[in-house]
């Protein structure tokens, strides 16, 4: 049995010949820069079981930096499946909590996405979570009962969020994980920690799901890298994105999985079946402004597949573009990505109208 635990998704490009992951081995933990231009800092954390980069430039650049780590360590502690004292944690110990406004209005976002997507994103996945042990370490495939019976506890749209009180209850049985969108929520507020510090240009890494503030300091766009799924070391890339006030975020088959019996099984769930989804894709990258949607669809359009993901993004074609890459490695882009997205590889663009 092995297990691959690639976070490091999408690259970002900064600076000419600088390339930024959220790889220990390109930076030091720590780094400030002043040149002419601006002054930047930049750190390395570790939070939410991932690696993450942060880098702010303006004169108030170190400030906002430590601010975006308190956040990040806030935010993790609030949604951590594993911290005791955090409000999911909570919830799902004893099945009803009173939780922290930011809870609340992520369950309900979650409950609005887990109906506008067919249940493709689904926050009551993590008794599957635990059964196929990605929670512990300890990989096997569960039993079919063992599947039918947590598939019948699985109905979001049962959950009880009260954001006035903060009061949620969940049925019995049930269990949550924010695990497919905790990431974009927490790189949407790093968006306005900046903001709040004066900050006009800044970029992260939450394990390689990338959100940008504004423009490079130099005045033009971001470039991140859509990594390869079929990288095996992770270090080759799909395409180029070039971006403004945007998050990119990726889920993939190849980013966590197991192997059992020459079977591989990965860490995204098809809600429908129990079993991680198969629907021919091999990774998916939204781009949206709206960091919390983009994580959390790129979990959710992953579970679809091409043909209903390419169906769901004709009906909200306002608020996300996205890349899709088939296991048989063909590429599809959405038609407002055609003007920012460039490859190597050859790719379809498809239309709204089409
Ligand atoms: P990652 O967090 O690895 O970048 P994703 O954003 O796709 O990737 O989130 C995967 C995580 O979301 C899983 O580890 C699990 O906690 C949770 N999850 C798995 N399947 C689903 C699903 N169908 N709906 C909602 N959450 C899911
Ligand atoms: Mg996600």
């Amino acid at each position: 049995m092995c297990l691959s635990y690639k976070k490091m998704a999408a690259m970002v490009l900064v600076l000419g010949s600088c390339i930024l992951t959220g790889c220990a081995k390109f930076f030091p933990a720590e780094k400030q820069e002043i040149s002419a231009q601006s002054t930047s800092h930049s750190r390395e954390i570790f939070a939410m079981d991932t690696a993450m980069r942060v880098t702010a430039y303006g004169d108030r650049a170190k400030e906002a930096v430590q601010a975006a780590e308190e956040e990040i360590k806030r935010l993790d502690a609030l949604f951590s499946v594993g911290n005791a004292s955090g409000d999911i944690a909570r919830l799902n110990e004893n099945a009803s909590a009173v939780v922290s406004g930011e809870t609340c209005e992520l369950i309900n976002r979650s409950k609005e996405l887990y109906n506008s997507t067919g249940g493709a994103l689904n926050i009551a996945v993590y008794p599957l979570m635990e059964a196929w042990g990605f929670t512990s370490g300890e990989y096997r495939v569960p039993e079919q009962k063992e599947i039918d019976a947590m598939l019948t506890c699985m109905d979001v749209d049962e959950i009880s969020c009260d954001e006035n009180t903060g009061k949620v209850i969940l049925p019995e049985g049930m269990g949550i994980d924010l695990g497919a969108i905790a990431k974009g929520y927490t790189s949407a507020r790093l968006m306005d920690v900046f903001v709040s510090y004066d900050i006009a240009s800044a970029i992260v890494s939450l394990g390689g799901n990338v959100q940008a503030l504004g423009n490079k300091p130099d005045g033009t766009k971001w470039r991140v890298a859509v990594e390869d799924p079929f990288s095996e070391e992770g270090d080759s890339y799909a395409g180029i994105l070039e971006i403004t006030d945007q998050a990119v975020i990726t889920s993939g088959a190849y980013e966590r999985y197991f192997e059992q019996d020459g079977k591989r099984y990965h860490h995204i769930i098809d809600p429908a079946t129990g079993y991680p989804a198969e629907n021919g894709l091999a990774s998916v990258t939204v781009v949206s402004q709206d960091g919390a949607l983009a994580d959390a669809l790129s979990t959710a359009l992953f579970v679809m597949g091409k043909d209903k993901a390419l169906a769901y993004w004709k009906e909200h074609a306002d608020e996300f573009n996205v890349i899709l890459i088939e296991d048989n490695k063909d590429m599809t882009i959405t038609e407002g990505l055609q003007d920012c997205f460039s490859s190597q590889n050859p790719f379809l663009v498809e239309k709204k109208d089409q």
